[in-house]
């Protein structure tokens, strides 16, 4: 016997589910979206849980890309500068956005950073987002394309338990697939969960830390087309 307790609609004590705060972070992000393309730079954000690979994924992009684009990289982190250390040994651009207390980016703050920079010089910005898979995908922040990274150490119901992230997103990742058999998690059936949610999504099956899956992510992010 269970019993199930639902928030309803408004109903939850949380900030986040503010209708207004949501609509101005959208008219935000259409400015930093705006803005970047006055630049001629492109966006794109990677989404995922603490510990999914999302700082691997980039540092393998970057050492990948940074002969032929121009990259720079934000980092939201709560506290640390850890992740935009990583990413920064590679010789580009690297700010980290600190949040204090919340789990999330949000337009505003990235607004914030890209003033710090000079647009001029990169044409890419790879953006990671605080490690958390819930309500990052609520807040858009002017990028163009969306990865989400999922380990199969997080178990089988990452899609199940956050459909609304990975209808957003454009790419997914599934990393440390060499890990699944121990796992007992089959990257079969989170791959039909994801097109179930949106049969568009990009699937790429990784071992990011080893490199696998990286050129197919690059490929999957078309950055010709989203620098014509
Ligand atoms: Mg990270
Ligand atoms: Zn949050």
């Amino acid at each position: 016997m269970r019993k199930v307790i639902r928030s309803e609609e408004g109903e939850s004590l949380d900030i986040e589910l503010d209708a207004d705060l949501l609509k101005e972070n959208e008219r935000i992000a259409e400015e930093n979206k705006k803005l970047l393309s006055e630049h001629g730079v492109v966006a794109i954000d990677v989404m995922g849980s603490v510990g999914s690979g999302k700082t691997t994924l980039i540092e393998q992009i970057v050492q990948r890309i940074k002969a032929k684009y121009k990259v720079a990289a934000l980092d939201g982190d709560l506290n640390t500068t850890i992740d935009a250390d990583l990413i920064g040994r590679h010789g580009v651009e690297s700010i980290q956005i600190n949040t204090g207390k919340e789990c999330h980016l949000d337009a505003n703050l990235v607004r914030k950073a890209l003033m710090e920079m000079d647009l001029d010089k990169i044409n890419l910005i790879i953006i990671e987002n605080v490690g958390n898979l819930i309500c990052p995908s609520d807040f858009p922040l002017g990028s163009s394309k969306r990865i989400v990274v999922i380990s199969v150490t997080e178990g089988p119901y990452m899609v199940l338990k956050h459909p609304l992230t990975f209808a957003r997103a454009d790419i997914v990742v599934i990393n440390k697939i060499d890990l699944a058999q121990a796992m007992r998690v089959d990257p079969g059936k989170l791959e039909n969960d994801a097109k179930k949610v949106k049969p568009q999504l990009q699937i790429v099956r990784a071992c990011v830390r080893d490199g696998i899956g990286v050129d197919e992510v690059i490929k999957a992010l078309d950055l010709p087309s989203l620098l014509k």
